[in-house]
């Protein structure tokens, strides 16, 4: 990974330079100058890092690119007028873990999502008993496979392990859908076995009414993060580490860098030395993956669809598809929840809002008639694809390469120490999981600093 900038950094100036360009609230005055540990990122793994560290009683500074801490977890209530979250919405993790702890001791509403139920679409009437039972077989031989190839530590794409069978079943291509790009944020074909077979059993799911990143904020809301100032480099030649920023320079004795493989393989940080090959290996083969939200409001009007209910229809079993799936009304809100992902998501992001809305309105209007478009009222694509802070929704390993969740967690020279939802195992991917991943590395940082 070859960095873009090539400027020598600067040791000259400190937080102190910094502190004076930025605005802070009060409790910002106790930031300290030279902490013991400076983190990179305030997403839910850079908060967790820090809240572990002070009660640890080290002290820390996180630098933070974007205007609000959260990173993948944004709530905001002014699109659709009701909560609306950007990235995770789903509170979902172990049978009990912190956000779930932090939910119910803060009087949050969560709505349980276990068996949420499904309703499936065949062009424009709703699936048969029989066909659904056809979609349980087809959902059934994907998964045995995927299993089996697992189990056998076959560390290869997903498409490549299906029985032939399996390209004849009706409802497979709904089935990898669901799967690859809705869930692993890649099509069947990218998706690794290994990422399917090691990721843990997640026996919560709830929604949470405030939104996902409402709470990730409440979390983070006392922790002394500096905003709207990205680390440009990270120089761990010496001693202890000196991150650089457009406002000055932080000297500390580690550093945990959070942010997501997009933005670590794009180079927008510059390490000296460099990072090591193995680690540069490690990042390339953690791609990002795209799952982007296509949200329609509507006027009130139900179409006949539940509320808190997914809703999916047949597609053909030719991958990559054109699909949007939903969640209908969530919490009785007047949206219906969109998601697109894979290649197919990237394709409809970089066309833009207007034809990404198009094209999920023009889903429903199959499903349901043109009726659809009198009750409509607004739309919204989230910006993921582009967003220069993550680059991306969430790492999928290429297939073969497993292996660079653990690379890519492995600290150099006990001073850089990487957490984040990427190497979150078997947790990955999940908000919940790049809490524990921050938690864990700082009970590991706090040891030795
Ligand atoms: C559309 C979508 C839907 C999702 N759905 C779910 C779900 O339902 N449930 C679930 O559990 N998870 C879900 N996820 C995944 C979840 O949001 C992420 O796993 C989690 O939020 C990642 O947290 P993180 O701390 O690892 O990374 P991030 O949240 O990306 O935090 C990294 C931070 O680093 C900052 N940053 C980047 N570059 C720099 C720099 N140079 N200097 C300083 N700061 C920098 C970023 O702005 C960001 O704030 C979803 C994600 C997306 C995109």
């Amino acid at each position: 990974m070859k960095s873009y900038r090539s400027n020598a950094l600067s040791r000259r100036s400190v937080l102190t330079s910094l502190l004076a360009t930025v605005t802070l609230p009060a409790w910002a005055q106790t930031i300290p100058t030279n902490p013991d540990v400076v983190i990179i990122g305030a997403g839910s793994a850079g908060l967790s890092a820090a809240r572990t560290l002070i009660a640890e009683g080290k002290s820390v500074v996180i630098v933070e690119g974007a205007d609000r801490i959260g990173g993948r977890a944004y709530t905001e209530s002014t699109t659709f007028g009701v909560p609306y979250d950007h990235g995770c919405f789903n509170v979902m993790g172990p049978s009990n873990f912190a956000y779930l702890d932090m939910a119910e001791e803060w009087d949050f509403d969560l709505h349980r999502m276990n068996g949420a139920g499904e309703t499936v679409y065949v062009g424009d009437r709703k699936a048969t008993g029989t066909e659904l039972d056809q979609y349980d077989a087809a959902w059934g031989t994907m998964t045995s496979a995927l299993n089996s190839a697992g189990r056998a530590g076959l560390d290869v794409s997903a498409a490549s392990v299906m029985p032939d069978s399996f390209g004849d079943m009706k409802f497979a291509g709904l089935s990898q859908t669901w799967l690859g790009p809705m869930d692993y944020s890649v099509d069947f074909e990218d998706l690794s076995v290994q990422d399917w077979w090691q990721s843990g059993e997640v026996p919560s799911r709830y929604m949470i009414k405030q939104g996902y990143g409402t709470l990730v904020a409440r979390m983070g809301q006392d922790l002394p993060v500096i905003l709207n100032t990205p680390a440009i480099s990270v120089d761990w030649s010496g001693d202890g580490v000196a991150v650089e920023t457009p406002a000055g320079t932080i000297q500390a004795k580690a550093c945990i860098v959070t942010v997501s493989p997009g933005v670590l393989s794009a180079g927008s940080i510059r390490f000296t030395p460099e990072l090591p090959d193995w680690k540069q290996q490690a990042i390339g083969n953690l791609p990002m993956g795209l799952l982007a939200k296509v949200t329609l409001q509507f006027d009130g009007e139900r179409f006949g669809f539940g509320k808190n209910k997914w809703l999916s229809y047949v597609v053909p079993n030719d991958m990559p598809a054109e699909a949007c799936y939903f969640l209908t009304w969530p919490f009785d809100f007047d949206i219906m929840i969109g998601w697109v992902g894979g290649e197919f998501g990237w394709e409809l992001s970089a066309a833009g809002t207007d034809a990404a809305v198009d094209f999920a309105l023009e889903e429903v209007v199959k499903m349901v008639g043109s009726d659809a478009r009198q009750h409509f009222v607004t739309g919204h694509l989230t910006g993921w694809a582009e967003n220069p802070w993550t680059l991306g929704a969430y790492a999928a390993a290429m297939p073969g390469h497993y292996g660079a969740r653990a690379e890519l967690a492995k600290p150099i020279a006990d001073r850089l120490f990487f957490a984040g939802e990427a190497v979150a195992a078997p947790y990955m991917m999940l908000c919940s999981g790049a809490y524990m991943s921050g938690e864990s590395v700082a009970q590991d940082v706090a040891a030795l600093v």
